[in-house]
């Protein structure tokens, strides 16, 4: 199978590179936002703000080295993405001041996790 290019005089993106990245980020904003719209009535507006907001732990990325590699696992790899973190994100589930917040870290990881099998 060949590879779509876009090619200017001295760059070449391959737009089969940038698809699962940019997909990878939409997601993080579409899946809260549908799990919003089913789950918290009118509250959705407020409920996908908050749990989109969580995009924010991927702040632990700046930690790395390189920051952003397309073929490295967050998953287990970055502090707030960690196997206890995650623990951590189901117990904010839990409970009712923290739902939002945890929950939205939870469709995180998920994405995430899904993006880990997608490399
Ligand atoms: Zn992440």
């Amino acid at each position: 199978m060949s590879t779509l290019t876009l090619c200017s005089l001295t760059i070449c993106l391959s737009i089969k590179a940038m698809i699962r990245p940019i997909t990878h980020l939409l997601l993080h904003f579409i899946a809260p936002g549908i799990v919003a719209k089913f789950t918290f009535g009118e509250r959705w507006k407020s409920a996908w703000l908050i749990m989109a907001l969580t995009i924010i732990v991927d702040l632990d990325h700046l930690l790395a080295n390189p920051i952003y590699d397309p073929n490295r696992c967050s998953i287990g790899f970055h502090p707030l993405h960690s196997y206890l973190a995650i623990v951590i994100y189901l117990v904010l589930s839990t409970i009712p001041k923290t739902r939002l917040i945890g929950l939205g870290l939870l469709i995180h990881m998920a994405l995430d996790g899904v993006d880990c099998i997608w490399i």
